[in-house]
């Protein structure tokens, strides 16, 4: 006898089939009364409800939301520090000063194991409560703070990339390795844990000015001995930062330039922030297939500048965007807050990011960033089943606010301005409910 493992969802869905920053409208479908059938962990039917419910058998169960409710893909955070969780909101800082005084103390702490397994449990929990079925997260220099991670979102069965920060000068001596420890301990938890259920790993080092020249070479080398692995670091933060690097590194010729030289840009290369990328560096993100997460709570809390996500994804050199959190100079484990935020900026920078290019970049857009688009990042046949589906009246202000909304267009700008982890009324990974919001809140 076989169990059947199906499970169908029916409601309203939101899902992309392209780029709405190229294609406009077109590459969004909008589904007022769908049915999303899952079966094993992928999605086995999307379409209209009407049509496809006379073929549903009656065994399969069917969670009904109401037309209060939008489904869409789960939200990809392709930028954030789960052991910074302890530090969210840390006042008063710039990045180099934010590092000393309250990063570099809390990820110590990350060398007790325990210590890491109770940060990793909150901080993917958080995610979820947020509607964040997939990131690429930063542990810490400890191999444990790696294996507490990716131990607690195997239980979760949640996709996610991670890794071991790689640092080897300029942080406090518990929180460094050597070129060749670093790459020694990344090796061993890539043969752990890349490609073991739904975790992947990124060479992981923190940004140029805590390597070495040795270290980002090690990096470099490790990185073409498997290169179905990400790299993850920073990059043009802070202005400050940008200056230090630079001559950290005299031989280089800008930022950018140093990761190039050690063979550290490429497809699932994804840089954090590339705020104050030249015009050059851009054309090279763009030949290369380098990817910039977008991360606007942290980059407003640290006061590191205004990233201009029009221009760095322009027509004539397209460079991949994503969007993240970057917990925890970022403020809210939300995507609707961080939408609200990335709102704000782009319009500083002279341009309105709309409803639908803001989801696009909280789902399609993130996944595609990461390399991922051909597994989750849309509800499209095939695909992997993670999946939120928003309330769209989840406050009093909000559900007073949506008697005056037009169409659905209007009423998902209101969730991504108003909204933020109350509007996550549950969220499936590979098909399983792994949040529901309770009814009190
Ligand atoms: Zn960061």
């Amino acid at each position: 006898m076989t169990i059947s493992h199906r499970c169908a969802l029916r409601g309203p869905l939101l899902t992309f089939k392209g780029d709405p920053f190229t294609m406009g409208d077109e590459a969004c479908v909008f589904i007022n009364d769908a049915l999303v059938v899952i079966n094993d962990g992928h999605f086995e039917q999307v379409g209209d409800a009407q049509t496809l419910l006379s073929s549903l058998s009656d065994d399969v169960p069917l969670i009904e939301y109401s037309d209060q409710h939008v489904m869409m893909a789960g939200f990809v955070d392709c930028h954030v520090h789960y052991p910074q969780t302890q530090i969210i909101g840390a006042f008063g800082e710039q990045l180099l000063d934010w590092l000393n005084q309250y990063t570099f103390i809390a990820e110590q702490q990350f060398a007790d194991k325990s210590h890491a397994d109770r940060v990793a449990g909150v901080f993917l929990d958080e995610c979820l409560r947020a509607g964040t079925t997939t990131a690429a997260v930063y542990c810490t220099v400890h191999p444990q703070s790696v294996d507490a991670f990716f131990e607690a979102a195997s239980l979760r069965n949640m996709r996610m990339i991670a890794g071991k920060v790689l640092m080897d000068r300029h942080a406090p001596e518990a929180l460094l390795d050597t070129a060749i420890r670093g790459y020694d301990e990344s090796k061993t938890l890539i043969n752990k844990w890349h490609g073991h259920g739904r975790n992947l790993y990124a060479i992981t080092p923190r940004f140029a000015p805590t390597s070495t020249a040795e270290q980002l070479e090690m990096a470099g080398a490790l990185w073409q001995e498997y290169p179905s692995c990400y790299i993850q670091s920073h990059v043009s933060e802070n202005k400050e930062e940008v200056s230090w690097a630079g001559s950290l590194f005299p031989q280089c010729h800008g930022y950018l330039d140093i990761y190039d030289h050690f063979g550290l840009i490429g497809q699932r290369a994804v840089y954090g922030h590339g705020i104050w990328l030249t015009e050059s560096e851009l054309q090279r993100c763009h030949e290369s297939g380098t990817a910039i997460a977008h991360c606007p709570t942290s980059n407003g809390f640290l006061g590191s500048g205004l990233f201009d996500i029009f221009n760095t994804i322009k027509r004539e050199r397209p460079v991949a965007v994503g969007l993240a959190t970057d917990l925890g100079a970022g403020t809210s484990f939300s995507m609707l807050q961080t939408l609200n935020e990335a709102y704000k900026v782009s319009q500083l920078n002279g341009h309105s990011l709309s409803a639908m290019q803001a989801f696009y970049l909280a789902t399609l857009g993130g996944a595609s960033a990461l390399d991922l688009d051909s597994q989750i990042g849309s509800v499209e046949v095939g695909k992997e089943a993670d999946l939120v589906v928003l309330d769209l009246c989840s406050t009093e202000a909000i559900n007073f606010r949506m008697q005056y909304v037009k169409d659905i267009t209007e009423a998902l700008f209101v969730q991504m301005i108003m909204g933020d982890d109350r509007a996550v009324a549950a969220t499936y990974v590979a098909g399983k409910l792994q949040y529901q919001r309770s009814v009190n809140n």
